[in-house]
């Protein structure tokens, strides 16, 4: 009884949900993946502790805020959050937190661009209010400014390491800069410019980043997943025009609209990563945001040529 007490009070004085072999008690959080990932490779080799709020394999639209979690998010060092309509949560969080929170949003370090409605897309039919489009990481470009912002952040709070985290941040920075080369090789070396999303779209960066045209069944992240007669019609008459040799889903999607579309032109289907959240095979196996890139590069090698 007395062991269990004293573990208790050790998970109450630590910052992240410790497993028991976790001797850390600096720690910071993140909303999602990306936040996840850059903080990640930012203070490696430090001993800070860098928790993922979501569950491998959720959902990031789903998460729910759980009693247990608003603990960690308030005993954690820094809190990372992305700032718009899928963690809007955390607004809620940090008008009724007494705490103090140190925190840091994604949106605010990179310029934002409206969400958009392209032809052919299933839109809430109702008023345009344009909103900004939250999905700023899926741009390497905006990836390399949140992690040259967020080192800024982190050594702010960590002083003692600044040195460590400014040579982590240079060489992951490195890496992102390499696929953004492959990226823009691959796209010089194409005529084709355009992709085909039998899903929703939250890619508006990257593909403004890198001047590509899309079609896509939703916008940004909507929540409704079934598409009209007339969206899927109008994707099957896109690929069959354009001659499309490869669709996408993004990840932890039914995929149901892509099958549909599959069965009546042949196409073939493949996941675009747009890193929200991995599976929980990735996460055990330490895979990054860089790591994602690579695959979406050998994706759009083939449904660029
Ligand atoms: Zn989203």
């Amino acid at each position: 009884m007395k062991r269990m007490l004293l573990l208790l009070v050790i998970l109450l004085v630590t910052g992240c949900t410790l497993n028991v072999n976790e001797k850390s008690n600096k720690c910071i959080i993140a909303t999602s993946f990306p936040g996840y990932d850059f903080a990640r490779a930012i203070v490696k080799d430090t001993g800070i502790d860098v928790k993922l709020l979501l569950s491998p394999g959720v959902d990031m639209h789903d998460y729910e805020l759980t009693p247990k979690d608003m603990v960690d998010i308030e005993n954690a060092e820094l809190f990372i959050y992305v700032g718009g309509e899928s963690d809007e949560w955390v607004k809620k969080v940090l008008n009724t937190t007494d705490k103090k929170l140190n925190t840091y949003k994604l949106m605010d370090a990179v310029k934002l661009l409206d969400e958009e409605i392209k032809p052919g897309m299933e839109s809430d039919g109702g008023e345009e209010k344009s909103e900004s489009d939250e999905h700023v990481w899926t741009s390497p470009i905006n990836a390399i400014k949140i992690v040259e912002d967020l080192t800024k952040k982190i050594s702010e709070l960590f002083p003692e390491y600044e040195s460590i985290f400014d040579n982590n941040s240079k060489s992951y920075i490195e890496e992102i800069k390499l696929v953004d080369s492959d990226i823009r090789d691959l796209i010089n070396n194409t005529s084709k410019k355009t992709l085909i999303f039998a899903d929703r779209f939250p890619l508006l960066y990257f593909t403004r980043e890198y001047n590509l045209d899309y079609y896509a069944a939703f916008p940004g992240c909507a929540h409704e997943t079934e598409a009209s007669a007339k969206t899927i019609a109008f994707l099957i008459e896109k690929v069959k025009r354009e001659n499309i040799p490869v669709i996408f889903t993004i990840e932890l999607s039914s995929g149901n609209i892509a099958e549909t579309i599959k069965k009546e032109t042949g196409v073939k289907v493949s996941t675009f990563e747009t890193a929200h959240n991995v599976t929980k095979s990735d996460y055990d196996n330490g895979v990054t945001y860089v790591d994602l890139m690579k695959r979406n590069i050998s994706a759009l090698r083939e449904a660029l040529k």
